[in-house]
């Protein structure tokens, strides 16, 4: 099996420590990466009674959780469609994410949070926030690992992945289709089952890694091309600068991007900053944006302002922009208005056709962003592993038995609001429950499958 080629990853000297020390030590499954997907998996794999080692480079356990949801974690969402779970979740192949979050659903996570009296409320459309801080939830993964005697390597740094087949006359009990050896700072661990929970790209500075994707890479599976998703939107310097005084003003929006089948839009608030677009609007629309497209904007949904002008203009002599300011911020008005010399004029005195053309600009409003913010500021990572490479009921590799992928390292990507989340828990759990089930050698196993076809 070319598996067994060793890879090697870029190593980060280790002022710390001292090297690896050689003695390996075996467990039932091995899990890279203690963030919200491993830590999760970790805690059911262990009441399942097996021996699970968590490692991490991190300094700091789960910082991603810290930080989430500005710093109260929004950690799931009861708007989750339980008839079409899939709904709320962007991947090339759409139905993968079902299974999983079809069988750990936001209610399981809720009772687990209510079950470790963990305070929480619901903000806006679905989404739960702790009351307090996320600070509760990782401490409450952290107790979970810790009652399961999940060991944890934190601060530990990965130097390679290795699989070796078994031996076809390996005395294994129970049966192993081989190891996975994995290299650390701290030595060797070795397990029959691998389970990758590395995360996406985003926010490089608290622990995110390609670690993940160089893993598939290694074993040959697929890779969806990533970048950066829920990230505020840039745009260049001449188009931005009439709206540069902007920055700071939030008003609720419908923001759609797209054409034919692939038009979208959400109806959320958005955010003018010094380069460009935020808000939850935005962050939702960079997900489905794509590289040179144009946004249309709509800064006064559900209003028919040509309509509403032409009315004013009945019984007001107000300048355009005070006019406005009726329906948009004072600033947003003043600004906007400056764009055309027919606009500066008082109400009254202004043509039909200019009003429209007013209206028009602000209902539908085409701007095309040059980039993102990246994943300095992206919430969240686009594309990933090859969802058609893994079984949707366990997230094992097909061709790869024992390899597991969970959480954001996959190209399964959730809506802004507590959806990310919920897949990190839900395809942690489904993976949980497969590596619960007995070892099967692959041999056997096809055998089987082919007995009972
Ligand atoms: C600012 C911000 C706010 C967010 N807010 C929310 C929110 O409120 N609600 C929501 O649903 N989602 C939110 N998200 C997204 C959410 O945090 C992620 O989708 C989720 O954490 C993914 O879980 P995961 O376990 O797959 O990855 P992570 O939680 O990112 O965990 C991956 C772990 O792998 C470790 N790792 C990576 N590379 C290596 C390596 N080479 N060696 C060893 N270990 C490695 C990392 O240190 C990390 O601990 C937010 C994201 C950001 C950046």
């Amino acid at each position: 099996m070319h598996h067994s080629t060793p890879t090697p990853f870029p190593s980060r000297p280790s002022p710390h420590r001292p090297s690896a020390e050689p003695a390996s030590q075996t467990f039932d499954a091995i899990i890279l990466g203690a963030g919200a997907a491993g830590l999760f998996c970790a805690a059911q794999a262990g009441k399942a009674g097996l021996r699970i080692l968590l490692i991490d480079h991190a300094r700091k356990l789960a910082e991603k959780i810290r930080i989430s949801g500005g710093g109260r974690s929004n950690f799931t969402n009861r708007d989750l469609d339980p008839r079409a779970p899939q709904r709320h979740y962007l991947s090339q192949n759409a139905h993968f994410c079902r299974s999983a979050l079809s069988r750990f659903t936001p209610q399981d996570f809720v009772a687990l949070v209510q079950a470790h009296g963990i305070g929480f409320h619901e903000k806006h459309k679905g989404q739960l926030f702790c009351d307090h801080s996320s600070n509760d939830l990782i401490d409450m993964l952290d107790r979970l690992c810790q009652q399961q005697r999940v060991q944890r390597w934190q601060h530990c740094r990965i130097e390679r992945v290795d699989f070796q087949p078994a031996a076809d006359n390996a005395p294994e009990h129970p049966p192993a289709h081989g190891h996975y050896q994995i290299h650390t700072e701290r030595g060797l661990a070795t397990a029959p089952r691998l389970v990758v929970a590395t995360g996406g790209l985003s926010i490089p500075k608290i622990g995110a890694s390609d670690l993940g994707y160089r893993i598939a890479r290694q074993f040959g599976i697929g890779l969806i091309e990533q970048r950066p998703g829920l990230v505020p939107l840039t745009f260049d310097a001449p188009t931005w600068h009439p709206f540069k005084s902007l920055a700071g003003i939030s008003l609720p929006a419908r923001i759609a991007t797209g054409v034919g089948k692939n038009a979208t839009h959400f109806d959320e608030d958005l955010l003018f900053t010094h380069r460009g677009l935020s808000g939850p609007g935005i962050l939702q629309i960079s997900s489905y944006w794509q590289p040179g497209q144009p946004l249309c904007i709509d800064l006064l949904p559900g209003l028919d302002l040509t309509a509403s002008l032409q009315q004013a203009r009945q019984h007001s002599r107000k300048l355009l922009a005070n006019e406005l300011a009726q329906w948009l911020p004072a600033r947003l008005a003043q600004t906007w208005t400056q764009q055309s010399p027919a606009w500066q004029q008082p109400i009254d005195q202004t043509a039909d056709k200019a009003l429209r053309q007013l209206a028009d600009s602000l209902q539908q409003w085409h701007i095309t962003p040059s980039g993102t913010e990246g994943y300095a500021k992206a919430e969240v990572t686009l594309g990933g592993v090859d969802t058609r490479a893994l079984s949707s009921q366990s997230m094992e590799c097909r061709q790869q038995p024992g390899l597991f992928f969970i959480g954001e390292v996959l190209d399964v990507t959730g809506w802004l609001g507590g959806y990310n989340f919920q897949w990190a828990w839900a395809s942690a759990h489904a993976c949980a429950q497969a590596l619960a089930q007995p070892l099967i050698p692959a041999t056997v196993a096809d055998s089987t499958k082919r007995r009972n076809a």
